[in-house]
């Protein structure tokens, strides 16, 4: 690999950041691809992160993911924003223009309809509501980008029903808020149960919702991806739903940003999936 002066450089922030994935995957690719580029992992301090961020205005670096605790200030921070990451309130990459710009995008959206279309395939977002478990910065995004794919109605489950309730104040009318109590009646005609809390993580018990209330064509999804099959996919299988991995939607989510940064497709010869299975002790 060549990693010259003229290298193109992305990378990730967050703090703290040494759990992230994000460099193994976009390195392996920018191997294959025998590309003069590099992907490194930042870690700025919280109160700096602006400084940070603006500093690189100009193209210093050509791309910089951004994850927990920094996607609504990396939003802030930029001049202009997608359609995705303004309706999500968050960004997740930053593009870094050579005019001196940055341009803001949410790539954690598509990332989960592209692991649903490939672990779910023929699945029809617009035909039946989603159920989202969780009300965090993670299903922001989702919401942002089901209600763009066409779903009808997105219904956010959260255990503090106020930060439910603020998230579905954000976006328009098709979606509500509800509490635990009301999860059995909105599960009932679910098209799609997505778990985007942090239940679970870890090997822990994931959200208590009852799966057997789902219809029989429900899809189940867990943006929890440690372990791969969580305690809440588990249930889903026990009761013959279909399921997707949160490591999908996170390799997914890495796609666009990878083209976005490096000006080519991820080359399809790696098995970033088998890699990253691998890492997590699950290969
Ligand atoms: P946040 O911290 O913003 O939100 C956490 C959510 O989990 C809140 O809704 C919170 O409820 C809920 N929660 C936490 N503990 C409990 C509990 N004991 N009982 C009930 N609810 C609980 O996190 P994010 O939204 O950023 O992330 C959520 C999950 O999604 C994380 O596990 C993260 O790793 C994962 N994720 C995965 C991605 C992927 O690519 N696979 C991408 C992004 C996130 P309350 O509001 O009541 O506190």
């Amino acid at each position: 690999m060549t990693i010259s002066g003229a290298a193109v450089v992305g990378g990730v922030c967050g703090a703290p950041i040494k759990h992230s994935m994000s460099p193994l995957i976009h390195n392996a690719w920018i191997r294959a691809a025998g590309l003069d580029a590099v992907y490194a992992p930042f870690a700025p301090r919280p109160e700096d992160f602006e400084t940070f961020v603006q500093g690189f205005r100009g193209g210093a670096i050509r791309g910089l993911n951004v994850t927990i605790p920094f996607k609504e200030r990396a939003l802030a921070a930029a001049d202009q924003a997608s359609d995705l990451a303004s309706m999500a309130g968050a960004a997740n990459l930053l593009i870094f223009e050579a005019d001196g710009s940055i341009h803001a995008d949410n790539t954690d959206g598509p990332g989960l309809l592209g692991a649903i279309a490939v672990q779910a395939p023929g699945f029809d977002v617009a035909a039946a509501p989603v159920v989202i478990l969780g009300a965090g910065g993670a299903a922001r995004g989702a919401t942002a980008a089901l209600l763009l794919a066409g779903a009808p109605q997105v219904r956010i489950v959260n255990r503090t029903v106020a930060r439910a309730q603020a998230l579905a104040d954000a976006f328009a009318e098709k979606v509500i808020a509800a509490g635990d109590a009301d999860l059995p009646a909105l599960l009932a005609d679910a098209g799609l149960v997505i778990n985007a809390t942090s239940l679970g993580l870890g090997g822990g018990e994931g959200p208590a919702a009852d799966l057997t209330l789902t219809p029989e064509t429900a899809v189940v999804m867990d943006m929890v991806y440690k372990p791969l099959r969580t305690e809440f996919l588990r249930r889903a299988e026990a009761v013959g739903r279909r399921t997707v991995d949160g490591l999908e939607m996170l390799l997914r989510q890495a796609v666009p940003s990878f083209e976005r940064m490096y000006g080519v497709a991820p080359p399809a010869e790696v098995d970033a999936r088998g890699m990253l299975l691998r890492i997590l002790g699950e290969g």
